[in-house]
């Protein structure tokens, strides 16, 4: 493997000096561990989740989406469990009045003395553990009164169980099927931190799976290496991914069986996917709660069963930290460091930047016309301003991988280059051809340059 160059301190220096991610709130002093999404951002995480839809809708026949309501009826959380059970012990310290997660003691640093863990250094003043929910509460209409507790999701999975029936009914489907959703989920995190990896509000992808019972575990090996397959193939790299079966008393209550999908960040081995078999436990608790039968009927030979379901449940944040992690990179070019993300094209923020080498001699109405010309296929910048030499380095900053230049020849014989991100090789391509070029570039399979390091 090679050494890598990035940390997570130049990953948060890089996203807010290019407007990809930002804290949040900064002109009132920031709320912790909260961020904003400028505009690379944007496009760079739409284009993970689109790629996410783009894999189960349409190079599927057996998963249907769905966009539920981000606040339920309250029912639906004393049925899943997190009213009583979603709960993480927190410790307060007396001494120095910070808060720790009692499960992490050994990963957090003292208040008062960084250099220990709480608890150790001379002053330190420990209150005994207390469960603490993670759910946001809030309250529906005007008045706080009885029956108007409402809860923030705290992932989106619920509202898909709580469809289950309508999809039997009017997408007309039937065992193995899926239901995918994407959207806010929200938990009060005791101890959010790196960067965006665990904030207290995020964006989940979640697929939930149904199968006949007795295929449930077919269906868990299917979807750990699809899942697994989807991340290589947009480019991370496979030595820091790997999948990580839970232990027996690390599974969650509900689950079968869980693997993890995790990818090697700057502070080590973390989850990037759960992927659990959770067996019949949401469809029969939600079931039993709200006096619904929520079981299938085989027409074809009249068996009636509850469905089990297979979970790949990803975090879109937390993917799109990943690609830049992996994509982040340094080199040296004219005596100068270069810092470059080697982002898989399809990720990319900006598939091709179009650049007039002088602000003059007709070739900025070219590279306008070129610009227009590609923006209906792909993400397109159009950018004149300063040397073109340090216009390279910010689309190199932002992952584009291909830079057009316009110049004197263009204006001849009607040609342009086409500067590869990460060879930097220049090739000179008729304008007519231009757009398929790109197009067959975008579509060619791909893989890390820092492979081949
Ligand atoms: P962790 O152990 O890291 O708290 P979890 O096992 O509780 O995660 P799940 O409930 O399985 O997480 O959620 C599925 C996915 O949602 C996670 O793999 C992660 O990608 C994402 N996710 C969960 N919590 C957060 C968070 N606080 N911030 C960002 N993403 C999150």
């Amino acid at each position: 493997m090679a050494t890598d160059v990035v940390t997570m301190d130049k990953i948060v220096a890089l996203c807010k000096r290019r407007g990809i991610i930002f804290p949040s709130s900064e002109i009132y002093g920031g709320i912790g561990s909260s961020y904003d999404y400028g505009h690379y951002g944007v496009l760079l995480k739409n284009n993970v989740k689109a790629q996410w839809w783009h894999s189960l809708l349409q190079e599927r026949d057996d998963v249907v989406a769905l966009d539920s309501a981000i606040i339920q009826h309250p029912r639906t959380w004393e049925a899943s469990g997190h009213v009583a059970g979603f709960t993480d012990p927190l410790i307060d310290c007396r001494f120095c009045k910070r808060r720790f997660s009692a499960d992490k003691l050994d990963q957090s640093e003292c208040g008062h003395k960084p250099s220990v863990h709480p608890g150790e250094a001379p002053q330190c003043d420990l209150t005994d553990s207390r469960n603490f929910n993670l759910m946001f509460e809030t309250t529906v209409g005007p008045v706080k009164e009885d029956g108007s507790t409402v809860f923030l999701r705290p992932e989106t999975a619920q509202g898909i169980f709580l469809n289950f029936k309508h999809y039997l009914q009017f997408a007309r489907k039937k065992p193995p099927f899926g239901i995918a959703q994407v959207g806010k989920s929200f938990r009060n995190e005791i101890t959010p931190g790196n960067f965006v990896f665990r904030t207290r509000e995020f964006e989940q992808m979640e697929l939930e799976f149904f199968v006949p019972p007795e295929d449930a575990p077919k269906w868990h090996e299917h979807w750990l290496k699809t899942r697994f397959d989807w991340y290589v193939r947009l480019g991370l790299r496979q030595d820091h991914l790997r999948l990580r079966p839970h232990e027996q008393a690390e599974l969650a209550h509900y689950a079968v069986a869980t693997s993890d999908v995790e990818y090697l960040f700057p502070m080590g081995w973390s989850e990037l996917e759960g992927i659990a078999n959770r067996g019949d436990y949401d469809l029969s608790r939600h079931a039993k709660y709200s006096g619904e039968k929520l079981d299938y009927v085989d027409t074809a030979n009249g068996r009636r069963y509850t469905p089990f379901v297979i979970e790949p449940s990803a975090g879109a944040d937390r993917a799109t930290l990943a690609f830049l992690v992996d994509a982040y990179d340094e080199d040296e070019i004219d005596g100068e460091t270069r810092v470059v993300l080697r982002l898989h094209p399809q990720i990319a923020p900006v598939k091709v930047a179009v650049l007039p080498l002088i602000k003059k001699a007709g070739q900025p109405e070219l590279a306008r016309e070129i610009q227009h010309s590609l923006r209906e296929d792909m993400q397109v910048e159009y950018d004149e301003g300063g040397a073109i030499g340090r216009r390279y380095r910010r689309q190199d900053e932002i992952g584009t991988p291909w830079a057009v230049t316009v110049d004197h020849q263009s204006m001849e014989d009607h040609t342009v280059t086409i500067r590869d991100r990460d060879s930097l090789a220049q090739d000179r391509v008729q304008i007519d051809s231009l757009r398929d070029e790109l197009r067959r570039r975008l579509a060619a399979p791909w893989h890390s340059p820092k492979l081949e390091d």
